[in-house]
């Protein structure tokens, strides 16, 4: 059933039995059935279309790197963006880009053109679409406050833009994540600045990261949401538990707030030690820890 993609994607633009671990930060993850690299944005409409006529579910991804996939893998077709949909265009201080380019990428050409505001972005390895959807943010700086416009494809083949007020972006989270519609591009507001003083507050972002992150390490960042009135890391300090491991997954001595492979984890490894950690501040703080990270896939 599959070979009939190879009607409209070719052969080298199609994955099959692809190991997730592979397209995750985390390095951790079992195999999608397909996976599909589009080319432009009618490859994915095509994609949706053929999934939808054939009743495959479709996920979309885009660098993996706010993700935990589970061990049995994802079953359907991952249309993996990140790295495939990437075009940008600079007009004055606005952005036009495709959801596949990398944040980072992103923030660099911001800076070459004097565009201040994406400076946060900096060291956040996703790409556009994944912080758009995930409302990714650090220092004080958020997609939120930049994002002006999004396009995107809903299950039904359908194209449609959607304003700020309808992304309903909030912390960590877009209207993206429930509503089945894949972002293919946005526009940015930005703001103009000196290009000096635009690279010298992203390096001082990328020293930062640099100090307080196991960026040495796979992880998809910070495990859980910040629950309200609490910091996660010093929480998870508190009740002992940086260094705690579970199989190959452990609590970052570096950030408690980061779980790490410390090189052969499974997601199982890693779903028990969120489990316990959840359980943990439950008794103790009596919070309920949500994770930032998305899970999904088969056991
Ligand atoms: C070392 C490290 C540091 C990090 N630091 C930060 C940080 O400072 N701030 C922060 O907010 N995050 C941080 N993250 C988490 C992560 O980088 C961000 O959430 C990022 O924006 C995710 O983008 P992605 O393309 O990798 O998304 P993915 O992980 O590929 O996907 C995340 C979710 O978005 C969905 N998705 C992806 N693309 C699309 C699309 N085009 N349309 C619809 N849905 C889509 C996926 O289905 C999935 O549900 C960090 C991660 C790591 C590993």
């Amino acid at each position: 059933m599959y070979s009939e993609i190879l009607n409209f994607l070719p052969a080298d633009r199609l994955l099959f039995h692809e190991e997730m671990k592979k397209h995750t930060t985390f390095k951790i993850g079992g195999p999608a059935d397909i996976m599909a690299l589009p080319r432009d944005e009618e490859d994915v409409r095509a994609l949706i279309a053929f999934g939808r006529q054939r009743r495959i579910p479709m996920f979309v991804l885009g660098m993996g790197s706010n993700l935990l996939v589970k061990d049995g893998g994802i079953r359907g077709i991952v249309i993996k963006l990140g790295d495939n949909l990437d075009a940008v265009e600079v007009k004055g201080d606005e952005i036009q880009a495709q959801a596949g380019v990398k944040l980072s990428t992103l923030a660099r050409i911001a800076s070459f053109h004097s565009l201040s505001g994406l400076e946060f972005a900096e060291g956040i390895p996703g790409s556009l679409g994944g912080a758009l959807v995930m409302n990714a943010g650090a220092y004080n700086g958020e997609m939120q406050g930049i994002v002006t416009e999004a396009t995107a494809v809903g299950p039904d083949g359908s194209l449609k833009t959607f304003k700020p007020k309808e992304i309903e972006f909030n912390y960590r989270h877009s209207v993206f994540q429930n509503n089945g519609y894949f972002v293919l591009a946005a526009r940015l507001q930005l703001v103009y600045d000196e290009r000096d003083r635009i690279e010298s507050r992203m390096q001082e972002f990328a020293r930062r990261r640099e100090e307080k992150q196991p960026l040495d390490k796979p992880s998809a960042g910070s495990t859980f949401k910040r629950p309200p009135g609490f910091y996660v890391g010093p929480m998870l300090e508190e009740l002992g538990l940086k260094g705690y491991s579970i199989g190959g997954a452990q609590v970052s001595r570096k950030h408690a707030g980061f779980i790490i492979n410390n090189g052969n984890a499974t997601a199982g490894d890693v779903l028990q030690l969120i489990d316990y950690i959840q359980q943990k501040a439950g008794e103790r703080f009596g919070v309920e820890l949500q994770t930032e990270i998305r899970v999904v896939g088969e056991d």
